[in-house]
């Protein structure tokens, strides 16, 4: 998987340090978090946890960080999995087994649970109850075990891929977006403080700009930038300006949209090889050497929200943006209607 769309990927050590704790530090999504805090004030006049929550969202818009948030609300613990790391039914009730009354359990990726193990979660999210086998054989011994009062928080890129009875079991749905470009300039504000780098305010918009409107991206740039200062200046203090940022994009092919090598690989193979389009992910995989989940989840959905991209039922196709962004003309001949 190509690095820079590595899901679970740190920022860099520092990352937990500039992780927003308290939603007075979280900027943006303004109605999600609204939202969530009326829902956790009628929940501790309640005295219950709150109810389970499913956020969507495309990678790296601060789904975990609100998790985190939730649970120092609610003075339990954070415990987090991703679903990929559970493939057995033992794997998920040793963690269900170990929580305590107002812990937030955390799963990324929910969309990707193997059905036992989805089921199993069925029981513990309704009935706070799990049913295990003790022993295998002829002396198995099926018990239930009790959970106390939690809240799950599931997150996933692809809400339309989790199964209904899962999907049902969520009391809350928040959908994450992308950000705009002066709450990324924000977020990158913050960091630079408590990272100690210099950076012009020029400079920042610029990697806004580029940034994918995603934090992670954000926040990740802004330290290769720094590196690209440093190095440049050879003094640690280096300052950040509209220059070293210009030249540093383009040592890291990055363009004007924030489009990588990659991402532009994708349209030209779609124009070039594709006459434009429709063709499915599978092609596309094996023409780029990547596999369908990163094509999917972090290549092509910021390329559909710039219109560059467009999903049919028959495959993905260029728009014209899409061809005029990659300076190549839509081929005239063709019958096919290329989308505005
Ligand atoms: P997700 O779980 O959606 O992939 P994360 O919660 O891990 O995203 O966020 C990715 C990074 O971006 C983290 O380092 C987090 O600190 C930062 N971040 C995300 N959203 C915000 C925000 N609204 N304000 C400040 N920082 C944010």
């Amino acid at each position: 998987m190509d690095m820079e769309y590595k899901e679970d990927e740190q920022i860099s050590g520092l990352d937990t340090s500039i992780r927003p704790a308290q939603f007075s530090e979280f900027v943006g999504q303004k109605e999600v978090v609204s939202n969530l805090q009326i829902y956790l004030k009628a929940a501790n006049i309640r005295s219950e946890p709150l109810d389970h929550i499913l956020f969507s969202g495309p990678p790296g818009l601060g789904k975990t960080t609100l998790a985190r948030i939730i649970a120092s609300m609610q003075k339990g613990e954070f415990r987090q999995v991703s679903a990929p790391n559970l493939k057995r039914t033992g794997d998920l009730v040793k963690i269900l087994s170990g929580l305590e009354k107002n812990d937030t359990f955390f799963i990324d990726e929910i969309h990707r649970l193997v059905t036992p193990v989805e089921e199993v979660l069925y029981s513990a999210m309704e009935d706070n109850q799990v049913d295990i086998t003790l022993s295998e054989g002829m002396g198995a011994m099926p018990i239930q075990l009790d959970i106390p009062p939690f809240t799950l928080v599931g997150a996933t890129t692809r809400p339309g891929s989790l199964t209904a009875p899962l999907r049902d079991r969520f009391g809350i749905h928040l959908r994450l977006d992308y950000y705009n470009e002066d709450e990324i300039v924000d977020i990158l504000k913050n960091a630079a403080v408590k990272w100690e780098i210099q950076c012009e305010h020029e400079a920042m918009i610029e990697i806004a700009k580029r940034s994918r409107k995603t934090p992670r991206i954000a926040l990740r740039l802004l330290r290769r930038i720094w590196d690209y200062a440093i190095a440049d200046n050879n003094i640690h203090n280096a300052v950040i300006n509209l220059y070293i940022v210009k030249n540093g994009f383009e040592a890291m092919q990055i363009d004007h949209l924030g489009l990588t090598a990659l991402d532009n690989k994708m349209l030209q193979i779609i124009a070039e090889n594709f006459k434009g389009g429709p063709v499915g992910l599978k092609p596309l995989s094996a023409a780029l050497s990547e596999d369908i989940i990163t094509l999917e989840d972090f290549v092509e959905p910021y390329m559909v929200r710039l219109n560059l991209l467009h999903r049919t039922s028959r495959g993905r196709m260029l728009t014209k943006k899409g061809f005029q962004h990659i300076n190549y003309a839509a081929p005239a001949t063709t019958q096919k209607l290329f989308y505005e």
